[in-house]
């Protein structure tokens, strides 16, 4: 089975820009990349909670939504979030600091990360430096050491690994067990960067289940990041793709009609053997 664990859908029409970004082009594109399932993330300003889960709602075999806290509406943040978690199946919640103007030190995103480590959830971090906030060292992939630490109950996910930060980010996912990375988008901006052989040194040294296949659609082609991804990522054991590929995406973020059923205790996710710290290969 492969899962694309980290994509977005478009749900204004003048976002586009003529670019395939509708649930249908999503959809066409899995089918094409014979992918099985897809992660889709609301983004503030490109497509709301509300959107985002009536389109996976009506594709639930093959879409399944993150939640994005409102943090424009602070007051209200978390009775939103609970609502939200009171009323559909809460996959994960993805917190973009550069986009939403927050970082980890912010109390709200501290009560959002407790929040969801008290469900057994994960929280999708955007971790890609860019832009106006380069330098701000809480963007950092460095950053969320601390905030793992901080809730050691909490399964946090890097998405991008990092950017060009990627070994931070592996360092951090190596130091704490609660720490996962996506590899999305990172491979194409990096085309032909030591960062691809860096990521792929990552994905090969991490182990199996701690980190996940995700193409970041529609920024990237859904059937040629794939592609790309597979032969950078040509020394993988079997047990290594089949969980990058989807069986780690699965697990996390609980997809799949078995994994979603409410008989599953919130237990019933955990930090599996395979997921701990590779303190073995540490020296
Ligand atoms: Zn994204």
């Amino acid at each position: 089975m492969i899962i694309d664990a980290h994509t977005h859908i478009h749900e204004h029409a003048d976002d586009r820009l003529g670019r395939p970004a509708t649930t249908d082009d999503l959809l066409r594109g899995l089918d094409a990349a014979g992918i099985d399932m897809a992660v889709v993330i609301p983004l503030p300003g490109v497509a709301s909670n509300d959107y985002v889960r009536r389109q996976c709602d009506r594709h639930p075999d093959r879409l399944a939504p993150l939640y994005t806290p409102e943090f424009d509406d602070p007051a209200h943040t978390l009775a939103k979030l609970r609502h939200y978690a009171e009323h559909h199946f809460l996959h994960g919640v993805k917190i973009h600091p550069r986009l939403q103007g927050v970082t980890v030190n912010d109390p709200l995103v501290r009560d959002v990360v407790g929040f969801m480590a008290e469900r057994g959830r994960p929280v999708l971090f955007d971790n890609f430096p860019h832009g106006r906030d380069l330098d701000n060292p809480a963007l950092l992939p460095l950053a969320y050491h601390r905030l793992a630490k901080e809730f050691p109950t909490a399964t946090l996910v890097l998405a991008h690994a990092g950017g060009h930060k990627v070994l931070d980010a592996f360092m951090v996912a190596k130091a704490n067990p609660n720490v996962l990375l996506d590899t999305s988008f990172t491979l194409d901006y990096y085309r032909g960067a030591s960062v691809e052989a860096d990521l792929a040194f990552v994905v090969r040294r991490m182990h199996a289940g701690r980190v996940l296949y995700g193409s970041d659609f529609p920024s990237c082609d859904l059937g040629g990041y794939l592609e790309h991804t597979r032969r950078r990522m040509d020394e993988l054991s079997a047990e290594q793709q089949g969980a990058f590929y989807g069986e780690a995406a699965a697990r996390l973020y609980r997809l799949g009609r078995e994994s979603c059923s409410p008989k599953m205790s919130p237990t019933s996710y955990a930090v599996t053997p395979t997921v701990t710290a590779d303190t073995a290969t540490t020296r």
